[in-house]
């Protein structure tokens, strides 16, 4: 199954509160090509974005409150094209089974995933951000197949 990403991406950001000055310092530099997109974010991430930017940031709840399952719940629905997701791997998180849950979400729809500064750096740079991508998404149909034929079997 295919999905076409427009131009426009829909763009997810997540950081942890260890990790948020690294995602503010990169999408200040890199804030003429957000602007170009449409922007995404948990509570926290999405405040304090939108003040540095002064882009529009529509915002989900904090991370820690159901707001990553609230983006993975978005790329399913395909309401998300991008996660540059930047998250802690040396503090424990409350809300861990949530990070995993969006990040096995984003990997099952296909969707580019940043999870550090030089992963954003390339994603951010590839000449496919200014055009139209057709995203390889799961075959449905063929997931139901499957499991309707091994349901048979019991
Ligand atoms: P926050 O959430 O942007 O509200 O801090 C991020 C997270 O911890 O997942």
């Amino acid at each position: 199954m295919e999905r076409i990403l427009g131009a426009k991406k829909h763009i997810a950001l997540v950081a942890h509160d260890n990790k948020k000055d690294d995602l503010l310092d990169w999408a200040r530099f890199n804030r003429g090509t957000l602007s170009r997109h449409f922007l995404f974010a948990t509570g926290t991430t999405g405040d304090l974005l939108s003040r540095e930017l002064d882009l529009p940031v529509a915002r989900f709840l904090s991370g820690p409150l159901g707001g990553d399952q609230q983006i993975g719940a978005a790329i399913a629905e395909a309401k998300i094209d991008f996660l540059i997701f930047f998250w802690d791997p040396l503090e424990p998180q409350p809300h861990d089974p949530d990070i995993k849950a969006l990040l096995r979400l984003a990997v099952l729809y296909n969707i580019p995933t940043a999870s550090n500064r030089a992963s954003a750096d390339f994603i951010i740079s590839s000449p496919l951000m200014q055009v139209e991508y057709p995203l390889q998404a799961p075959d449905v149909g063929r997931y139901h197949r499957s499991r309707a034929s091994r349901d048979e079997q019991r």
